[in-house]
């Protein structure tokens, strides 16, 4: 056994999904080489701001210490994602992270909120939310349960600089001891009986070996693709943006401990507040908007001073058929992509790197082990993408194509069945150990204002004035337990603020 370990990786890229998956299988993996390349010429996507908690696992698994790690990336903190526009023109609703009041015997928390808003007796559902009710008042410290009850505290994630993120991951990395080549890969070997990649060459010559190769090489997936010609499953029929234009801006006030999503009328807009200053982007589907009109929709509706010119980046929704082919695996932009609107990129990039780790192979490359890690993260890409469709899909706006559009689409069926489930009762099931939480995709479910026909009849146990006062007090706790949290920007200059900006 022992002669069949892996010793050599090479990781080529050195984006965020590079360095990720160097910091991680160097703090992690006894006795291997790994070695990164990356190329200046090419450079990074440079995007990828926003977050979801599970970072925070992540964090812990490769050692970080979080006050520093805000500190170098300029981050801020995100409790959830504020909605505009969506379902209807006016519309505002939040995807807070964390819990939302708390279950009563054997029934879920938003199975009683449903009758009580029925009856009258319950207030907007945020408002038995911490997370949203801190992330309105601009408050926030770290609080993992509300104290002398049972109520959960703050579910946090972070904002950061992408660049920066990449550069803190990288020193870590390197003083875990992973090797960094600088230069272009122009090349790739492979073995002519097994198909294996052998080494990939730089331009100047000179060829890297390895036995595992981590293709983190953004949506050029040099080896999955170009190499080995995996081959790409298009979801573009189901979630159509295909462009970006981005562009970072002054901080117009506080930092908001909050992204936000704008919608616009062939796309959204984020707006991501770190401390020294505000990112932005304008997703779109070119179909439907010139890229002049995107433009000018994104500038119009930036709210400090914009900061640099405005770049698009383009890109086309899917995942690789198999993210792990031979001997290579992909991470990262190399593996697929869904569009930023739950901030899932960087998460499907530490849960590859954590199946990755649970499947770490030897150099036989065992199928079984490589189809299991496959299943695996088609399974996660899947729903995920299928809780992105839904923001698009579920909208009543009849001010513009797009939006009719997707409307009017067929969905998968694993998310009509979703739809269907929490329409008969405000129901939905988590299925296997998939990534959006039952309270999560309630918000969104709700926010985009599909209307379950009833509650379950077990909501029925309390009378009317007990239901009243479960609202009220669990209303008062939260809004209690939120004035008293710091503010987001103290909470920052006490903890974790950068100083003067570069
Ligand atoms: C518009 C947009 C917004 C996004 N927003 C978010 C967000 O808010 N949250 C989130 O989680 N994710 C977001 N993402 C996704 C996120 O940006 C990516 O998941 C993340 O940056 C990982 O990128 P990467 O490392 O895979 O690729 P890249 O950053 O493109 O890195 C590729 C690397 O490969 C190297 N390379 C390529 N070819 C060669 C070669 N021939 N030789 C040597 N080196 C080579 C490059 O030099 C580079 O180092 C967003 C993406 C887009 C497009």
């Amino acid at each position: 056994m022992g002669d069949s370990r892996i010793t050599k990786v090479v990781i080529v890229g050195g984006g965020t999904a590079g360095w990720m998956a160097a910091a991680a299988l160097s703090r992690t993996m006894e006795n291997l080489s790994i070695r990164l390349i990356e190329s200046d010429e090419i450079g990074t996507v440079g995007v990828g701001e926003a977050t979801i908690p599970a970072i925070r696992l992540f964090n812990a698994l490769i050692g970080i210490d979080e006050d520093e790690f805000i500190r170098e990336t300029r981050g801020t903190f995100k409790l959830g994602i504020q909605f505009h526009d969506w379902g209807r023109i006016g519309d505002v609703y939040m995807h807070a992270f964390g819990q939302i009041g708390r279950s009563l015997g054997m029934l879920s928390f938003p199975q009683y909120w449903l009758r009580g808003r029925a009856e009258g007796v319950a207030g907007r559902l945020g408002d038995y939310s911490l997370n949203e009710t801190a992330a309105h008042a601009n408050r926030f410290a770290r609080l993992p349960q509300i104290p002398s009850t049972s109520l959960d505290g703050i579910a946090y994630a972070f904002h950061f600089d992408a660049a920066l993120y990449a550069a803190y991951l990288r020193k870590i990395a390197e003083r875990a001891g992973v090797e960094r080549t600088e230069g272009k890969i122009a090349s790739v070997r492979r073995n002519a009986e097994t198909g294996h990649i052998e080494a990939v060459v730089l331009e100047k010559g000179t060829a890297i070996d390895g036995e595992l190769f981590i293709d983190c090489s953004g949506f050029r997936a040099l080896l999955i693709e170009e190499a080995l010609g995996t081959g790409f499953e298009d979801w573009t029929h189901w979630l159509p943006c295909d462009r970006a234009i981005a562009v970072p801006s002054e901080n117009a006030g506080p930092a908001r401990p909050y992204t936000q999503a704008i919608a616009h009328k062939a796309g959204w807009q984020w707006r991501i507040p770190l401390q020294h200053r505000t990112g932005n982007g304008h997703v779109y589907c070119s179909d439907f908007i010139s890229e002049d009109e995107a433009t000018a929709v994104l500038l119009a509706n930036v709210e400090g001073r914009p900061l640099a010119e405005p770049r698009t980046l383009r890109f086309r929704t899917g995942m690789r058929s198999q993210a792990w082919n031979f001997n290579v695996v992909a991470l990262g932009l190399a593996s697929g992509f869904l569009e930023p609107l739950e901030s899932t990129s960087i998460h499907l990039i530490q849960n590859g790197i954590a199946k990755l780790l649970s499947h770490f192979p030897d150099r036989d490359f065992d199928a079984a082990n490589i189809d299991a890690y496959n299943r695996r993260i088609r399974f996660d890409y899947e729903r995920i993408r299928d809780f992105v469709i839904l923001h698009y899909h579920a909208n009543e706006r009849t001010d513009s194509p797009f939006w009719i559009r997707c409307r009017e689409m067929e969905i998968p069926e694993t998310l009509a069945q979703k739809i269907d489930l929490f329409r008969s009762q405000g129901q939905i099931v988590r299925e296997g150990d998939e990534l959006f939480v039952e309270i999560g995709w309630f918000q969104v479910l709700a926010g985009q204002n599909i209307e379950p026909k009833g509650y379950h009849p077990m909501a029925d146990a309390l009378t009317r004035e007990e239901l009243s006062g479960f609202f009220a007090d669990i209303g008062t706790i939260v809004a209690g337990a939120a004035s008293r949290l710091p503010t987001h920007e103290d909470f920052i200059a006490q903890h974790c603020a950068a100083g003067v900006p570069a």
